[in-house]
């Protein structure tokens, strides 16, 4: 199925406008208050228009009854972008915020069986693969934020499944040590070298630059990174080339105020 010209060049100046915005980014791990400041405004100018724009295209979509099949996907394919840019966006913003120390995290005990069962349920409604929950029947929690653990899981899953070949399943291991809850997500695709497990958290990192329409930015893991580190967490790799990986999430189970964990 191959998008429609007009519609593939938009996307491909919408990524050459990412790219351009991140620009210097990619050098330093760390960018300077005015850079933050620029990429934070022009993300934030860019996302309330495209967000108008994806409206405008999903309610056409909806109410269309009257478009060909040929329209129908050519604005299907542009809502998909103007999504996949918002989302790309918002990890700007994020990133960006982040840096400045601005991303309050709402802390608190969560359950998380029930959380990784929210995430691969909505992720197997967009891809369906074979995602499979390893837990035993304890309970249990971290003292995390939900909503940023969602986008970190949602992450790491969907990049297990964009690196491993269908049918290959996806693994999500729930285990916990005395004072940490583990999370590790489990695939059987490409693996990382070793020189470049480090490098794959980088902003904008991404090991194979001209896969650029598996949709992928290389936000991703630099995300991950943030938030389970602002949220007092550690996130590791072991990989295998050619075998698969495992990204493992470690969470504390206990708030450090209350460590008798009552709440
Ligand atoms: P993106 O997936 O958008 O490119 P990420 O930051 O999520 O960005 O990942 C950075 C790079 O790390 C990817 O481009 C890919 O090369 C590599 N990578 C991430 N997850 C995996 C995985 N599970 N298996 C193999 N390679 C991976």
């Amino acid at each position: 199925q191959r998008a429609p010209t007009e519609i593939q060049q938009l996307a491909d100046m919408f990524n050459l406008m990412i790219s351009r915005l991140s620009g210097s980014w990619k050098q330093e791990q760390r960018a300077s208050a005015r850079q933050r400041q620029f990429v934070s405004n022009v993300s934030h100018e860019l996302r309330t228009p495209l967000t108008v724009v994806r409206g405008y295209l999903q309610s056409t979509l909806r109410r269309g009854d009257n478009l060909s099949a040929g329209q129908r996907e050519a604005l299907s394919i542009a809502a998909t972008e103007a999504d996949h840019t918002i989302q790309v966006l918002q990890d700007l913003l994020d990133l960006a915020r982040a840096d400045d120390g601005y991303i309050p995290y709402r802390m608190d005990y969560v359950i998380l069986n029930d959380l990784v069962q929210q995430v691969l349920n909505r992720v197997k409604k967009v891809k369906p693969r074979p995602l499979l929950l390893e837990a035993s029947d304890d309970l249990i929690t971290a003292y995390t934020d939900e909503s940023r653990l969602k986008q970190v899981l949602v992450n790491l899953v969907d990049n297990a499944l964009k690196y491993s070949p269908d049918p290959e399943p996806v693994t999500v291991k729930l285990s916990q040590s005395e004072n940490q809850a583990i999370i590790e997500v489990s695939d059987r695709g490409s693996g990382i070298p070793p020189d470049l497990q480090r490098r794959i958290f980088e902003r904008f990192y991404r090991i194979d630059e001209a896969r650029t329409r598996s949709g992928g930015t290389g936000l991703g893991l630099s995300i991950v990174k943030t938030f389970v580190e602002g949220m007092q967490g550690q996130v590791f790799l072991t990989s295998t080339v050619g075998k698969g990986s495992t990204f493992t999430v470690q969470l504390p189970r206990l708030s450090k105020h209350d460590p008798q964990g009552t709440g």
